[in-house]
């Protein structure tokens, strides 16, 4: 069994109310989650969340969340707009620059929201862009190898992301020239971790870095942002994150590195996507093809299009079939998608039980870095997204992209207008 699962009869219901392929999400799940996290982190002051929005970008998802207290981690312009259009607000927002143009910079300005600021060069970039304000972040890079005991957990080394610890005290000096009065720290070294002891390291390092550089700067230091990455067990047996443990780490360095010298007032902030979202998702589909060559096939009518973790990372994804889980699984199969693509496959050599064409197929933990991650290839339109809610009503959220929305942007074409072989529903022609 996977870790987290609706029952069976609320796949049959929702596909009785839907047409598939859709993303199923279960608020009780997600507001669960929530609660969770702010209970595991009630050790730390101030602490709040910032839900990672390129996870799951849809208005309903981010309401629930809102609700429950959380902020927002946005990454582009269309995010930040995303954002705003929910009602979130100045301080709800934390926008992670890397590689900004810098129009993005005064929008979310405009919006009064956190900068965590990504390179030194972008200091004079926000100057110009909307000004530098009295509290910005700043990411760091500490490169090398991050290790906890004797295990790599990341190579920040390799990453794009952040600045070198000295390029910090400079941004810091640049930064006050221009009226910064307080500053957060962030980092982000290590993805889909369940190992506990990944933020209470990573806790470490910024509330140490975090001193140092409010002594050499006289500014105050007034949050550490621990980032996203903490992860979800894919793998049905694999440990799932002790949170618990995690928020009690956290507290452990925050004592000694702060309430012990007498350091108060430093805010704790996470942006975690993944772990919020990811296990209350599922893209339910049905069996449209089965196919007998070199190996066993089982064709569903979803594709990468929908879900690119599995093409893009050969990453797992837990798979059920619903009604049938109490038989063997003695089938040994590719579960595929019908892109001109060889990597289109949901599950490659899985133990299933026998199944027939017309048998629902449920591919687990899609609730993070799903959708929002899916393309156009082939000319394949995207799934819709349905919420399970609370009341037990199931509430569509997100459409299915039609035709129309594939051609939208030929509306530049006069002569496309005219070939389009629309229909009303299509370029408008019709
Ligand atoms: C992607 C991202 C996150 C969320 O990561 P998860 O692995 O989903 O927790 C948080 N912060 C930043 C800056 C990110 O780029």
């Amino acid at each position: 069994m996977p870790n987290f699962s609706l029952s069976d009869q609320v796949y049959f219901n929702a596909a009785q109310a839907y047409d598939t392929p859709f993303h199923l999400y279960d608020e009780a799940g997600i507001r669960g989650t929530a609660r969770r996290l702010q209970a595991a982190f009630s050790g730390v002051p101030e602490f709040r969340e910032y839900f990672a929005v390129k996870a799951l970008p849809t208005p309903a998802i981010l309401r629930i969340l809102k609700e429950e207290g959380c902020g927002v981690d946005c990454a582009s312009m269309t995010e930040l707009m995303l954002a705003e259009a929910c009602g979130f607000q100045g301080r709800d927002i934390m926008f992670s620059a890397n590689d900004v143009p810098p129009e993005e910079f005064r929008y979310a300005r405009r919006l009064n929201a956190y900068i965590n600021l990504d390179d030194l060069t972008h200091v004079a970039t926000l100057r110009e862009n909307g000004g530098v304000p009295e509290e910005v972040c700043l990411r760091y890079n500490p490169g090398g190898s991050f290790r906890i005991g004797n295990t790599i957990m990341g190579d920040p080394g390799d990453a794009k992301y952040g600045m070198t610890r000295q390029q910090l005290s400079q941004a810091l000096k640049m930064l006050k020239e221009n009226g910064l009065k307080r500053f957060g720290l962030h980092s982000f070294l290590s993805s889909n971790t369940t190992d506990p002891a990944y933020y209470p390291a990573l806790a470490e390092i910024l509330f140490q870095t975090g001193l140092e550089l409010m002594d050499e700067s006289g500014l105050t230091l007034s949050f550490i942002n621990l980032s996203g990455g903490i992860g979800i067990p894919y793998l049905p047996d694999a440990p799932a994150t002790d949170l618990e443990a995690v928020g009690a780490g956290v507290a452990e360095k925050y004592h000694s590195c702060f309430t012990a010298k007498g350091i108060t007032g430093v805010a704790i902030k996470t942006e975690l996507g993944r772990y919020m979202t990811g296990p209350c998702g599922w893209l339910v589909t049905h069996i449209i093809h089965e196919k007998n060559i070199y190996k066993h096939y089982l064709g569903v009518d979803a594709s990468a299009c929908d879900l690119m973790r599995p093409a893009m990372y050969g990453a797992y994804h837990h798979i059920t079939i619903p009604g049938k889980e109490h038989l063997p699984h003695d089938d040994i199969v590719d579960v595929v998608g019908s892109l001109c693509e060889n990597n289109d496959k949901f599950a490659i050599d899985r133990s299933l039980p026998k199944t027939a064409i017309g048998d629902l197929l449920v591919i687990h933990d899609t609730g993070a870095h799903g959708l929002s991650m899916g393309y156009n290839y082939n000319g394949k339109l995207r799934c819709k997204e349905v919420l399970y809610r609370q009341d037990g009503i199931f509430q569509l959220i997100r459409r299915a992209e039609t035709p129309k929305d594939y051609f939208a942007t030929l509306d530049c074409d006069p002569a496309w207008q005219g070939q389009c072989p629309c229909t009303p529903d299509c370029c408008g022609r019709g």
